[in-house]
């Protein structure tokens, strides 16, 4: 599904972008992707782009409905087991897309008794279009959701899922130039299209050559800033115990790379060819994140891959029971579970990450690599 050699279209916010790099001068790749995807008329979350099958991005949550089932499943446990089943506790999400995945995991909370009482929900949603979209999925239980744009705009004890939501944080980039490493940014060629150009300003050199002595010209570094997650977590954990999920595409070892990327109707495209029309994300660096969250004073979980923490929660037991249950979906199920356990797709290249207020026991899913077995072990013992 590639389409990277197709002409820079001139949608309206490509138009403005490029009056204001005339006047102006060339914008950091950071204020790139921030425009192209919150703009207030044209950015990409403002629109209606996103929705239904025709939208542009399809998450776990609609791949199949297990996934938000085992998530509302994992975080009834979590209630019960690590925070000891308090009278009230705020399910929290970052970024909830269409709602689907709360969606699932409300009806399948119920398993867990008294979890469903006690649980108030809190999205938190910058785009006004897809709050109306999360209205509608999640109708069965508008007595007890709330809304707001702050992330930290709910009460403690609280457990918070975010699913491919710092994928749409817009990343700073550096590139190696023979110059040396410089900032890099959005500017025009000589016919007046957008391109990427290096910019003169504060880059942190020497930390980039002592990281990265032997990257070739042309190489990227990004990163995401992630300091304001991190201390809003922070500041929470000093109300009450909060528990984090995050699971997002990324990598685990610091890397250079250039990993933003553009989605249009399912089709990769340029990330300069269709502001405000495409999908603008990058991958997590999840060594980053770990370690702002630990500098912020968490316990972590984790990072394992997301075919890990599904299997560690019992996919594989729910989707045979779904399966039997509905022996007329039992394809659509399988293939679905299929694509989300993928060790080269979903299954491996998405990564589970868990933080916990300090004092808090290690979560469920989340194997305890004391406890890991050589391998054969395990296997002979028939597990
Ligand atoms: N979690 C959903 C959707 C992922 S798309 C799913 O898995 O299907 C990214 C979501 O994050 C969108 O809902 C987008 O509007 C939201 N988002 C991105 N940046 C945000 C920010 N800074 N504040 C609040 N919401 C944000």
């Amino acid at each position: 599904m590639s389409n990277i050699h197709a002409p820079n279209r001139n949608t309206p916010l490509a138009m403005e972008l490029k009056e204001s790099i005339r006047q102006d001068g060339p914008m950091t790749v950071q204020s790139y992707m921030g425009r192209c995807l919150w703009d207030p008329r044209h950015g990409y979350y403002r629109s209606q782009r996103v929705f239904g099958a025709q939208g542009d991005f399809i998450t776990s949550a609609e791949i199949s409905q297990v996934f938000g089932e085992l998530i509302g499943v994992w975080a009834g446990v979590i209630w019960r087991n690590v925070l000891g089943a308090p009278k009230t506790v705020t399910l929290a999400e970052y970024g909830p897309g269409r709602g689907t995945m709360m969606r699932d995991a409300l009806r399948a909370s119920r398993v867990v008794p008294g979890f469903a009482d006690a649980a108030r929900v809190h999205l938190v949603e910058a785009s006004e279009t897809l709050i109306e979209a999360q209205r509608a999925t999640l109708s069965d239980f508008s007595d007890r959701v709330t809304w707001g744009a702050d992330l930290d705009g709910f009460d403690p004890p609280a457990i918070i899922f975010a699913n491919e939501f710092l994928d749409a944080w817009p990343a700073a980039q550096w590139v190696k130039t023979d110059e040396g490493w410089r900032i890099r940014g959005v500017g025009l060629d000589i016919t007046g299209e957008l391109q990427f150009t290096d910019l003169d300003g504060d880059c942190p050199r020497d930390a980039f050559e002592a990281l990265l002595p032997d990257a070739q010209l042309g190489a990227v570094i990004e990163a995401q800033r992630l300091d304001q997650l991190a201390s809003t977590l922070k500041r929470l954990s000093e109300r009450g115990p909060v528990v984090l999920l995050l699971i997002d595409y990324g990598y685990t070892a610091a890397a250079a790379g250039d990993t933003l990327q553009a989605v249009r109707n399912h089709v990769y495209e340029s990330p300069l060819a269709s502001p405000g029309e495409a999908d603008l994300t990058v991958h997590v660096n999840f060594y980053d994140l770990a370690s702002a969250l630990h500098r912020a004073g968490l316990d972590l979980d984790g990072p394992v891959t997301q075919a890990e923490f599904l299997g560690a929660v019992g996919i594989i037991e729910r989707a045979s029971r779904l399966m039997s249950a509905n022996p007329q979906r039992a394809a659509e199920i399988e293939a679905g579970v299929a694509r989300l356990l993928a060790p080269n797709g979903m299954g491996g290249r998405f990564k589970v990450l868990a933080a916990r207020s300090r004092g808090l026991p290690s979560l469920p899913g989340f194997r305890d690599p004391a406890a890991d077995e050589p391998p054969g072990q395990a296997r002979d013992a028939g597990r």
